[in-house]
């Protein structure tokens, strides 16, 4: 199954894509995770990256597709993948579309988490991540049972540098502006699918997965 994750920042996308790569044995692509990991190692497209990042804004369209084209050529995507956070603008997936018509292997689906805006934000503000393995926690809604300690992996819980406020507002404009225009994009190639992002992420999960099995059969 190839698919996309849609949806605004703080709506979920990762949590789900984790627990769909147990489900369906496929790996996830977060153009995200692959940036930050690139800034932490201070590679040079790291360096270049971090300056748009910090801001809330998109890095070049040049620099994500480069990563995400290198991405699927691997091996462990011949089975399908989740695509995190990419594309992010027409631009971009207007790239995949044109990369995987070549690869003779086009998406099956592009899946809306929908979320409210008011919801993103304390989303957002609350969001710790796991430097040991990703695991993502919230203070408000899914705290540790140690703070600031992964239950997983003991590893130390930090808050990412652009869920601070300010850059919050402008991830989240920067995802009206850019992003969301691609819910008209996949949905005029008949493969939109919509779920609502709230609840738990256990029934989101679900109905997330009922969505993709009829899809399937
Ligand atoms: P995310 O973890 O998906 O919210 O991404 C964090 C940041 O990485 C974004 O705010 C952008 O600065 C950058 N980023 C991630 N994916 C992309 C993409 N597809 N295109 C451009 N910038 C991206």
């Amino acid at each position: 199954m190839r698919l996309v994750l849609l949806g605004a920042p703080g709506a979920g996308k990762g949590t789900q894509a984790k627990k769909l790569i147990e489900k369906y044995g496929i790996p996830q692509i977060s153009t995200g995770d692959i940036l930050r990991k690139a800034v932490a190692d201070g590679t040079p497209l790291g360096k270049e990256a971090k300056s748009y990042m910090d801001k809330g804004e998109l890095v070049p369209d040049s620099v994500v597709i480069g990563l995400v084209k290198e991405r699927l050529a691997q091996d462990d995507c011949k089975k399908g993948y989740i695509l995190d956070g990419f594309p992010r603008n027409t631009a971009q997936a207007e790239t995949l579309d044109q990369v995987l018509a070549e690869m003779n292997a086009p998406l099956d689906v592009a899946l809306v988490v929908d979320v409210d805006k008011d919801d993103l934000m304390k989303r957002l503000t609350g969001r710790r991540t796991c430097r040991g393995c990703q695991q993502m926690y919230n203070i408000h809604f899914s705290p540790p049972k140690k703070e600031g300690v992964c239950d997983k992996c003991g590893g130390e819980l930090y808050q990412r540098d652009d869920d601070k406020e300010e850059t919050i507002k402008n991830r989240l404009d920067v995802y009206e502006r850019s992003t969301a225009p691609l819910i008209d994009y996949y949905g005029k190639k008949n493969i939109l699918k919509t779920v609502k992002g709230v609840g738990s992420i256990d029934d989101i999960f679900n109905n997330i997965c009922s969505i993709l099995d009829s899809q399937q059969s």
